[in-house]
Formats: C-alpha cells, sequence, structure tokens
C-alpha cells in the first residue's frame, strides 16, 4: 500500500480501537494508509491487560463502536460488562468484517516520528529499523498503555515468578496452592483480588491508597433482554452523546441541597443497589464533582457500605477511603465482589503507607516491619497515563522541537487533538480531551470523524500543512485548567493530576467538563473553518 519509498498518506500508530477506526475511516476516505502496532496482536489494552478478572466498567452496549449499526446489530455480547477474551474477540472481529487486517503492522513499536518542514513529511521509525514517511500522523496510543512497576530493590533476587496486570501472559498464570503479593489496589488491583483468591492458598494485598470501589453489578444478557436493548440501540446513543460521560448514566439534575434527607438517601440506594451500572454512582447529585460537603455525603455512604459488608473492623478501616481522597478524585473502581472477598481467612490487606515496601527478597516482599514469604508477585501499579505513551516516542516536530521537551511541564494541546509546533500529527483521546473521563470508544469516535472531516476539506482545499496555533493553545490550555479548577479533581492525588509518577508534574490532564460540551466547541470550531489552526 506504501509507494516504493515507503510514503503514505497517512500513518497511525497504535491498534486498538482507535488506531482501528481511524484506519477504516481514512481507508473510506480514500487514502493510503497503515497502522503500526508495537504488539503481536491487535486490540491496545484489551491486548496487554489479560490479567485475571479483567473486564470492561462501562458498559459492553456503550463501550463498542457505533459507527456501523449492522455491527451493532450483529454481535452478541454475553454479559453487561464484558471480559476482557470477548471484547478482544469483538475487536478482532472488527478487523475482519472491515477487511482490515492487511492495514496493520504488528511487532513495529515506534521509537521516532520526525516532521520535514520542507518537504512536509513525517519520517516514521521502528524499533525494528523500518522507516515510513506519511503526510498525516495520528497517534492512538491510548492513555494506559505505559505500565509503571515500582522501582522495587532486590526483584531480579525474588525466587518465584512476578507479573504486571498490563503484561500478563498470554497463556495465563494458574496461582493454585501459591501464596501471592497483589501491589497496588486501583481497578485493576480491585478486579484481581476476588478472582486470584479463588486459587490461591494466601492473598496478602499491599495497600498503599484506599480508593473508592462501587459493585458492578454485573449480569449475563439473556437473549431477550439483549434483543431489547438493541431495539432501542439508536436512542441509547443519542443518550450516550448527551450525558457528560458519552455514555448513559441517567445523571441527577438536582444538587444536594435540593433534595430532602430522604430523597437524598433514596438516590444513594438507587444508585448503590445497581439500577444502573456501577459508574452511575458518580452522577447521584448534580455538584457532587465540586461540592465537598455534597461529595463527603456520597463518601461516607461508600464507606459505611465497606463497613457494612466487611466484617473485620480492622480490615474495614484500612479499605476505607481516607476523608482527604473525594469519591471519584481517583477514578472510581467498579467491582464484583473485591470487599466481599477480604472476609476470606486466606485473604489479608497490608497497610502499605503506614509500612511502605522497601525491597523483593529471595522469599518475598518486605515492608519496613517485616518480610511477607510469596510464591508469587502481582504488581497492578498502573501506568504512565495519558501523556507516557507520547512521550516515549521521540517525536520532533518543526524546527526539530522535541514534544518530550515542549511537554516537560504537562502535556499542552489545542482541544487534545493538535499540538502547536507538530504539524499533520493529530492525538485521539489523548490529554486535553474528556478521553479517560469518558466513555472512550465514544471519544475515540468522536475525535476520528473530527479528524476525517478536517482532512477532507483541508484536501479538497489544497490545504498541505495543518498546525495548531501556540494561541490557541495557550487558550485551551487555560479552559482545561479552569475547568478542573471548578472541580474536586486536582484535589486527588491521581493519575489524571500525573501524580502516581514521581517527578511526573502535576497538571490535570483531562477536559473535565463533559462530553455534550467538548463537542459543541471542537464543533464550532470546525464551523468557524478550523479557527485556531494555521492552514497553509
Ligand atoms: P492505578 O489506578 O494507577 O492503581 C495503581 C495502584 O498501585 C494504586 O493503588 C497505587 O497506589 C498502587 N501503587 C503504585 N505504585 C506503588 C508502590 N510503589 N507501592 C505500593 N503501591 C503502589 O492503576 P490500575 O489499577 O492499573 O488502573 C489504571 C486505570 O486503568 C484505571 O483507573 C482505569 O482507567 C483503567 N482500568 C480500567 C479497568 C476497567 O475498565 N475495569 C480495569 C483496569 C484498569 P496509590 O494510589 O497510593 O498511588
Amino acid at each position: 500500500m506504501a509507494d516504493s519509498v515507503g510514503r503514505l498518506d497517512m500513518l497511525v500508530v497504535g491498534a486498538g480501537f482507535a488506531g482501528i477506526y481511524q484506519l477504516y475511516k481514512a481507508r473510506e476516505m480514500g487514502l493510503s494508509v497503515r497502522v503500526l502496532e508495537a504488539g503481536d496482536g491487535v486490540g491496545g489494552t484489551w491486548f496487554w491487560n489479560r490479567y485475571p478478572g479483567a473486564r470492561c466498567d462501562v458498559e459492553s452496549l456503550d463501550y463498542s463502536y457505533s459507527f456501523s449499526r449492522e455491527l451493532e446489530e450483529e454481535w452478541v455480547w454475553s454479559e453487561r460488562y464484558a471480559p476482557q477474551a470477548e471484547i478482544l474477540r469483538y475487536i478482532e472481529h472488527v478487523v475482519d468484517r472491515f477487511g482490515l487486517r492487511d492495514g496493520i503492522q504488528l511487532n513495529a513499536r515506534v521509537a521516532s516520528a520526525v516532521f520535514d518542514d520542507e518537504r512536509l513529511l513525517w519520517t516514521v521509525r521502528t524499533e525494528a529499523g523500518d522507516v515510513l514517511e506519511c503526510t498525516y500522523l495520528v497517534m492512538a496510543t491510548g492513555g494506559l498503555s505505559i505500565p509503571q512497576r515500582p522501582q522495587l530493590p532486590g526483584l531480579e533476587s525474588f525466587q518465584g515468578r512476578w507479573y504486571h496486570s498490563a503484561q500478563w501472559p498470554k497463556e495465563g498464570v494458574d496461582f493454585t496452592g501459591q501464596r501471592v503479593a497483589l501491589i497496588g489496589t486501583g481497578s485493576s488491583g480491585v478486579q484481581m483480588v476476588p478472582v486470584i483468591a479463588e486459587q490461591a492458598a494466601q492473598l496478602t494485598v499491599f495497600q498503599r491508597t484506599a480508593n473508592f470501589s462501587v459493585p458492578a453489578h454485573n449480569v449475563p444478557f439473556t437473549e431477550t433482554a439483549l434483543a431489547a436493548a438493541k431495539a432501542r440501540y439508536p436512542d441509547r446513543r443519542a443518550m450516550g452523546r448527551e450525558a457528560i460521560t458519552g455514555q448513559f448514566l441517567n445523571a441527577n439534575t438536582k444538587t444536594a441541597a435540593e433534595m430532602t434527607e430522604e430523597e437524598q438517601r433514596a438516590e444513594l440506594e438507587y444508585r448503590w443497589r445497581g439500577a444502573g451500572g456501577g459508574f452511575r454512582m458518580l452522577r447521584t447529585f448534580a455538584d457532587q464533582m465540586s461540592n465537598l460537603d455534597t461529595n463527603r455525603m456520597v463518601a461516607d455512604y461508600a464507606r459505611n457500605r465497606i463497613r457494612g459488608v466487611v466484617k473485620d473492623p480492622v480490615k474495614a478501616e484500612l479499605l476505607c477511603p481516607k476523608d482527604d481522597l473525594p469519591f471519584g478524585g481517583k477514578r472510581l473502581c467498579v467491582d464484583s465482589h473485591y470487599y466481599e472477598t477480604f472476609n476470606r481467612e486466606h485473604v489479608d490487606i497490608v497497610d502499605a503507607a503506614a509500612h511502605p515496601i522497601i525491597e523483593a527478597t529471595a522469599r518475598g516482599v518486605r515492608t519496613d516491619e517485616r518480610e511477607h514469604e510469596v510464591d508469587a508477585i502481582v504488581f497492578a501499579t498502573g501506568f504512565d497515563a495519558m501523556s507516557g505513551a507520547l512521550k516515549a516516542i521521540d517525536i520532533r516536530g518543526a524546527r526539530g522541537a522535541r514534544l518530550s521537551d515542549k511537554w516537560a511541564h504537562g502535556p499542552t494541546s489545542y482541544l487534545g487533538l493538535g499540538i502547536a509546533g507538530f504539524p499533520n500529527m493529530f492525538v485521539v483521546a489523548g490529554p486535553g480531551s474528556p478521553s479517560v473521563l469518558s466513555n472512550m470508544v465514544h471519544s475515540i469516535e468522536t475525535h476520528v470523524d473530527w479528524i476525517a472531516r478536517l482532512l477532507q476539506q483541508a484536501r479538497a482545499a489544497g490545504v498541505r500543512r495543518i498546525e495548531a496555533t501556540q494561541e490557541a493553545e495557550d487558550g485551551w490550555v487555560r479552559r482545561c485548567a479552569e475547568e478542573a479548577d471548578k472541580t474536586l479533581y486536582p484535589r486527588a492525588n491521581s493519575w489524571y493530576m500525573g501524580a502516581n509518577i514521581a517527578g511526573k508534574p502535576r497538571v490535570f490532564m483531562a477536559f473535565v467538563a463533559g462530553v455534550p460540551l467538548y463537542r459543541r466547541i471542537i464543533e464550532d470550531v470546525a464551523a468557524r473553518n478550523y479557527q485556531g489552526f494555521e492552514m497553509a
């Protein structure tokens, strides 16, 4: 598909949900295009994160492509929240169904991308030494693709096996009869605990910060339930588009103060009991993420729920998030029997804040208090989120400027889509857009469609160079910060803020004011002839 010097209209980095739809769309536009993917299979996050219990915590019917009504109709989801293997099968199906496989180059980790201002071309090099040129570079690298393993001294001397949630062996791991240490209690750890506990002889969970987790109420789909849901699919998608997170959460439009105590209680119960998905707890009150008192009410409710489940009061208190963490300030976890698992005799929790992990030893993990002997260590320690995957590539834009230098104090962009100084490069669902605060598949489709329209118009008008202006970018960065400052999000030491990585700048990286507003803004920019982009 490339010409003799490997020159294409478009290169896409990453074959997850974003890269695959970008490939589909670029082909629909008649562009020559290739996707470069680091893994030896497609699927992005769903390719790598195969840990026990991995499943999506956005409902399958929402966390799926909407661009093809036929695809929506024919794919059969087995559960409200699909497990990882099923999502991967779905992605594989999409690739085959739309004939995309020959456009994807696997085992092609991109090392560098350099812009040539004379020829208006990007030169992209893979670690294996392939060199390709393209007019447009689309970064579909994902928000959570650079795993973080704690710098644990002595790990090389550990006699057992260790694993990271995001680099799980394809063949799976059998923990039967083993003593397992699990480090990290974010979404990945919370999903793994009940499943590993089924196999392990002893499971010790090292928790540094307790986060809030709400019950998923996952259920298998019956044929009738799925058929009924599909019959209303267009409405469901339309409601998702108008919902702040890009999936319908039946948000309460009243603030806590507008309700009686009885009504508040009923609202909390309704959401916790799973009248909808777990994330509905995030929309219990309209002012929940902006009013500390309202947020505390939700947090107290969640803490009492934990105390109601976990029988050992010491474990229960440890599992209750502290008062300085707003409910939802760190990404909410959605679980299936997480707290219940701590009632099992062989499952214990260690306070890794009070007693930090010092090192791995030959026999296990040592905190400043004692050594815990284990056969396996599981790291569920998260990612260098949002900006990590882009900074990991040596990206040099106009006049040789390096993206990693430009982003030394945090990621900046115009609308999350373009970056001043990096012409003809676009980012899908990255920093500066709702991305990780939204249903990612929805945000991915929004971005890819928007980029497609921009390129169609630019090409029709003979435009060869598209670049966000510095002024537009500065304005957008200010806007993102202002929106974040209206909320409680910046109060949490979350990966949204870069706080989980030592030395990473603390900047709230997503556009927090919601999917509908964001879409209106980018559509308005398009309608104003791509105001804020310089087109030449
Ligand atoms: P995470 O939310 O960043 O959680 C990492 C955990 O590891 C935290 O509890 C953190 O503690 C702990 N940790 C990190 N370094 C440590 C150290 N040196 N010692 C002790 N503890 C350490 O990562 P994640 O659970 O992989 O989830 C990341 C994101 O991926 C999620 O927020 C979500 O967006 C996505 N995800 C989604 C799903 C889903 O759809 N169900 C599942 C998994 C992941 P601190 O809090 O103290 O830093």
